[in-house]
């Protein structure tokens, strides 16, 4: 599933092919809001935790969230999709080459003015975690950021499901939640109220620390062997040995991996 590591990659492939090219075609069958039209221009690719933008020169902001389905592919032209017709959500077509998005289940666009106004999709986010902040205090201070942002949620929030929560920091999936609260040694099912503000700050610097680790190519880590604990079922914990769990729960059953003998 996508995780913001995921989205950064993904706008660094679009990037090269879209940057400034001229839009030869748009299909969206889907697509809330206005549609920009042949002949504008590709200003930029822009990927903002979860969330990849396609910035018009006519003024317009294309918005996709990935959620747990989506995917940007580029396809040279002639070539095949990568995915069936009928998933395709979006298609940008420029010289030699198509964008397209698959099974995205947000499609929109909203005037690229209105970034940071109430019109714009994405501004009741928290900071982007894949972020290189630049400096030590940059990024100590982005975990604050998303640290006090905490404070508005309900006190008996599931910790893992407020690593997930958008609006305190942006960029955290399914695996990155399972594999920080291992590392931290935090049961994923212990409500925010029981998570002291240094583990909260710990959790956050730590998924910060491995989605940007991730951005490079090769497959994704958490720890020198792998994955952590998501996708390892009945496998030995890496700490202590009891059998990994797996288990769907909350109103949107998010799939979470722990052990439930060190994580407490
Ligand atoms: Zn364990």
């Amino acid at each position: 599933m996508p995780e913001g590591d995921t989205i950064h990659r993904a706008a660094a492939r679009l990037r090269p092919v879209l940057g400034g090219a001229t839009l030869l075609r748009f299909e969206a069958p889907r697509l809330a809001g206005p549609r920009p039209r042949v002949g504008e221009r590709i200003d930029s690719v822009v990927a903002i935790g979860k969330h990849l933008q396609v910035n018009f020169s006519g003024g317009l902001t294309l918005e996709t969230h990935m959620r747990m389905t989506g995917s940007w592919h580029v396809v040279a032209q002639g070539q095949r999709w990568p995915k069936a017709p009928h998933l395709m959500r979006c298609a940008l077509v420029v010289e030699g080459y198509q964008a397209v998005c698959f099974s995205a289940p947000v499609i929109r666009t909203f005037p690229t003015a209105a970034r940071g106004t109430a019109s714009d999709p994405i501004v009741h986010l928290g900071p982007d975690l894949v972020l290189d902040n630049g400096s030590a205090e940059a990024d100590a201070a982005v975990v604050a950021v998303c640290v006090s942002r905490m404070r508005g949620l309900d006190p008996g929030t599931p910790i893992g499901e407020v690593l997930l929560d958008q609006r305190v920091g942006n960029g955290i999936g399914n695996v990155y939640k399972s594999d920080v609260c291992w590392i931290e040694g935090v049961d994923p099912f212990a409500p925010l109220s029981q998570i002291d503000e240094a583990t909260r700050t710990r959790l956050i610097a730590t998924a910060s620390r491995l989605l940007r680790v991730n951005l490079g190519p090769g497959r994704r880590r958490t720890v020198a062997e792998g994955l952590a604990v998501y996708g390892r079922r009945n496998a030995p914990c890496r700490r202590c040995g009891a059998p990994i769990r797996k288990d769907t729960r909350g109103e949107l059953a998010r799939i979470t991996y722990w052990c439930a003998n060190c994580q407490t």
